[in-house]
């Protein structure tokens, strides 16, 4: 197939690039850096800079949509929220303009999105069909959904995943836990009631591409683990497998002075399951916490 990336550079995109050109795929990648940056992160691909340029192309097959400023960089000062919008919402706004210019339209349209959608759901078990809370991270990610899920009306069809706290080796949330739990200064987060809807990469990269070969799946999708765990659980599992304490919890209080609106990521949570994958028989490879730890931290313990 000939598939359209963005986000291709990123923590989750180096792996699905690498996966789909190991099943022969023609890939083009979106991205705002340099042919040879690209290459070097996503191996044998064509770099595209500027979306226009694909305006009125012949046609992809396929489209992975996963470009965005990182949720949990930077404070969320307004600025900043508009950056997060912009980079996802626009992004996509003007994808879905240049896949209406092409001589042929995708068979289908994979977009990005996250767990974030329900808001903080306290310890309610979160499918597909919950009902959201209105607070930012809603509001970011229901305008990204509608955005991709606009296309949906030039008959394409288009799936979203509701992505979970993605852990894989070298990157993403764990490498920047890892460091206090080495130096044995690890802890629960507030009360650590709070639940974590962890999911290991290679299950977010295996189920991004069910959704783009699977006909007959379409709009939302929960990708995180038929396990969720509470944070307390999660930081215990680490201790574990890392084999150090975990005497130090961070206090709630700290975490909003120094965070801001942004500590609501780690001090609230989801008790997000797949349902719909698991209904349509997706197998995890990783529903073990401390099987897909291991395996993120197996250079390092
Ligand atoms: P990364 O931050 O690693 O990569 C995101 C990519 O988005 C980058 O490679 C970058 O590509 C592109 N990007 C960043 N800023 C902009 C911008 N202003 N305009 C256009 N493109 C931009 O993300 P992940 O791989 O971790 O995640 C992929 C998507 O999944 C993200 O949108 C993220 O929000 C979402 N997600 C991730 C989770 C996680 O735990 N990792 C959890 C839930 C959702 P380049 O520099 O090449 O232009």
């Amino acid at each position: 197939k000939k598939i359209l990336i963005t986000g291709g550079t990123g923590f989750i995109g180096q792996v699905l690039c690498r996966e789909l050109l190991a099943g022969n795929h023609e890939l083009t990648v979106f991205s705002r850096q340099k042919a040879e940056s690209v290459k070097a992160c996503c191996g044998r691909v064509e770099a595209v800079r500027d979306l226009q340029q694909l305006w009125s192309h012949p046609g992809f097959d396929a489209v992975i949509n996963l470009a965005g400023e990182g949720i949990a960089d930077k404070r969320w000062s307004e600025a900043r929220k508009q950056q997060l919008r912009d980079s996802r919402i626009a992004t996509t706004e003007s994808l879905v303009n240049v896949i209406r210019s092409w001589g042929r339209a995708p068979e289908v349209l994979v977009s990005g999105s996250a767990v974030g959608f329900y808001g903080d759901q306290g310890p309610d078990i979160v499918t597909e069909d919950t009902r959201p809370h209105d607070e930012f991270t809603h509001r970011l990610c229901r305008d990204w959904e509608n955005a991709a899920l606009a296309l949906s009306e030039d008959g394409v069809r288009v799936c979203v995943s509701r992505t979970g706290v993605v852990a894989g080796p070298g990157g993403g949330f764990l490498e920047r836990m890892v460091l206090p739990f080495k130096l044995g200064l690890g802890g629960r987060i507030g009360s650590g009631t709070q639940y974590m809807p962890w999911v290991h990469r290679d299950d977010v990269v295996s189920a991004l591409i069910w959704m783009m070969e699977t006909s007959d799946a379409s709009g939302p999708f929960n990708v995180a683990s038929p396990n969720p765990v509470t944070n307390a659980e999660f930081t215990r599992c680490l201790g574990k497998v890392l084999h150090r304490p975990t005497l130090f919890p961070v206090p709630a209080p700290l975490l909003k002075a120094g965070l801001g609106e942004m500590s609501r990521l780690l001090l609230g949570g989801q008790q997000a399951i797949p349902a719909k994958l698991s209904s349509a028989g997706f197998q995890f490879r990783y529903s073990d916490l401390e099987q897909a730890l291991a395996d993120c931290l197996k250079h390092q313990q």
